[in-house]
């Protein structure tokens, strides 16, 4: 396990933002499979300030008055969408895994490496015209993005915008949900 480098790291926040994110992951080899490098956010959830500042320069970079309402990914995505809505005094809607919501939900299925995965969100979760923030830790592939953003729009809401904290930009997550905008604080 070792520290993400922080010289010379790019964001769509600036350098600044980009290097204090990169200064609270930890790289995990091989988790949680073999040939995968986890990006391992707990670090900056766990720090008070740092936290703070992240949360807070979402919230501004986005504009307090841009969005109604902020969609969270199951899991981590909980954790920042919960810290944005509270900041911005606004509402949290969590997509969540199959088969975990109580209620009548839309369902968007997306391919893995091996086998395939779903999401779900509540089919009254938005009022039409909601304007939504999605959030989540790391954009990677852009698949669990993709599902998410369309079950907004299956739901009647209308996408603000969608920020993550780290993007494996070898992966092509941002040029798999353009035309759609995507505001990472850290490229690596
Ligand atoms: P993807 O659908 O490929 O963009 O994967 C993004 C989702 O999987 C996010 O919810 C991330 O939390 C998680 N994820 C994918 N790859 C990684 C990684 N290398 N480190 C940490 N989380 C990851």
């Amino acid at each position: 396990m070792t520290k993400t480098h922080t010289t010379g790291v790019r964001g769509d926040s600036g350098r600044e933002m980009a290097e204090l994110v990169a200064s609270r992951v930890l790289d995990v080899p091989d988790f949680p499979k073999p040939g995968v490098m986890f990006k391992d956010l707990m670090p900056l959830f766990a720090d008070g300030d740092t936290f703070r500042e992240i949360i807070d320069g979402i919230v501004r970079h986005h504009g307090r008055d841009s969005f109604d309402t902020v969609v969270g990914i199951e899991a981590r995505g909980f954790v920042v969408a919960a810290a944005i809505a509270y900041a911005a005094g606004v509402g949290v809607v969590p997509v969540r895994k199959a088969g975990k919501l109580p209620r009548v939900a839309y369902s968007a299925s997306y391919a893995l490496e091996y086998g395939e995965a779903t999401l779900e969100v509540h089919q009254d979760a938005f009022t039409a015209g909601h304007r939504v923030l999605v959030v989540d830790d790391v954009l990677a592939t852009g698949g669990t993005a993709e599902a998410t953003l369309d079950l907004v729009e299956r739901a009647g809401g209308t996408v603000a915008g969608f920020t993550v904290l780290l993007e494996l930009g070898f992966l092509g997550g941002r040029e798999r949900l353009a035309p759609r905008p995507v505001h990472a604080l850290l490229t690596v």
